[in-house]
């Protein structure tokens, strides 16, 4: 990282640098992709993968990665960004420093969440073949239409949300799906099974339900090398919210982190941070803090039967500030809320609990 040389003390716009120094980098495999230190960096020699950092709005996430796969002339990119004036140069910016041609280039979406896929637009524009994985694609014909707002807050709703803020969080975060068809970007789907290619190398497309429904991971057995996605982070557990009422997202997640831990995965290339360790252990890890979770929610049950979801929130043990609810940033709110039914949604479905609706419309949960 080279941002030491640009925060000089006092520093003005005189002292930042002039544009062609842009790309000086931090290493022999490294480059700058402007003066806010963003920077393109080579992760992998085989395959060849080089890692773009693009800025995260919203969450406390810090940034969010673009990956670029280089061979034989061709570049896979997987996954691409969030919208942003500084990120789509910075995008742009990457795949010129790396000799990129576009027509030679194929985008991969790991899912439609935006900040994974903010960028499509302006690549597919550029003359990249956009491809998503057909689970992907019902995710946006699900997920991102007005319709699954109005669910998503009935739903909220019917947890017993105040009516007020069922709607205050179904809005904060309906719109971070994004829809390609609505949006008029072009692209090609691929099946689950499918392989992509990227010159000598050939991933295949792998189903990782959980996060969403229908993301998708690529996956090299040649060089033991995967994209994951949000399938599984180093930096955080990664979100879990609600599908429909009958649907058990969280019990889909434990499937995939342990058939991912079964995978023999070496390199693994997350939406955001790095690999840190064995992803084996990691995937296991990840599940078994899950299953605590959800223990602690059926032990909440039984020592309180006949509460509804949004009265249980407050006892899945999550690090927040609870006696500070209204002042907490609505999206905050909404990854606790949807988080916690994900765990209530698993204990019915296994059996564990079940779920009452009351004449008031509001399901209060038991123990089985
Ligand atoms: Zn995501
Ligand atoms: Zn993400």
């Amino acid at each position: 990282m080279t941002s030491e040389k640009y925060d000089a003390p006092g520093a003005g716009a005189e002292s930042l640098p002039a544009a062609d120094e842009w790309g000086g980098g931090c290493g022999p495999n490294c480059f700058t992709l402007d003066g806010d230190g963003f920077t393109c960096a080579r992760v992998l020699d085989e395959p060849e993968v080089w890692r773009v950092e693009l800025l995260m709005h919203d969450t406390f996430l810090p940034s969010v990665n673009a990956f670029v796969v280089l061979d034989g002339g061709e570049a896979l990119v997987v996954d691409a960004g969030t919208p942003d004036p500084m990120n789509d140069t910075r995008l742009m910016r990457a795949l010129l420093g790396l000799g990129v041609d576009p027509a030679r280039t194929t985008l991969f979406c790991t899912h439609a969440h935006i900040d994974h896929v903010g960028l499509a637009r302006e690549l597919a524009e550029a003359g990249a073949r956009v491809l998503v994985p057909e689970g992907v694609l019902a995710d946006m014909r699900r997920f991102a239409v007005e319709a699954w707002r109005d669910e998503m807050a009935a739903r909220l709703a019917a947890e017993g949300a105040p009516a007020a803020e069922a709607a205050e969080l179904a809005d904060v975060i309906w719109d971070h799906v994004v829809n390609f068809e609505r949006e008029r970007v072009a692209f090609e789907t691929v099946a689950a099974g499918s392989p992509v290619g990227c010159g000598r190398w050939s991933f295949e497309v792998v189903p990782a339900p959980g996060h969403t429904q229908g993301q998708c991971v690529l996956w090299e057995p040649r060089s033991r090398t995967a994209f994951l996605g949000d399938a599984v982070l180093f930096l955080c557990s990664t979100c879990i919210g609600f599908w429909g009422e009958g649907e058990d997202p969280l019990g889909a997640q434990l499937k995939t982190l342990r058939r991912l831990a079964g995978m023999g995965i070496e390199h693994a290339f997350m939406g955001h941070g790095l690999q840190e360790g064995d992803v084996s252990e990691r995937c296991l890890a990840n599940a078994a803090h899950h299953e605590r979770r959800s223990a602690r929610a059926l032990a909440a049950i039984e020592a309180e039967p006949g509460r509804t979801g949004f009265e249980l929130v407050g006892e899945l043990g999550w690090r927040a500030p609870f006696d500070h609810w209204a002042q907490t940033p609505a999206l905050t709110r909404w990854f606790l809320v949807s988080e916690s039914v994900a765990h209530l949604d698993h204990l019915v479905a296994t059996g564990a609990a079940r779920r009452e609706r009351g004449a008031d419309g509001v399901s209060r949960y038991f123990p089985s």
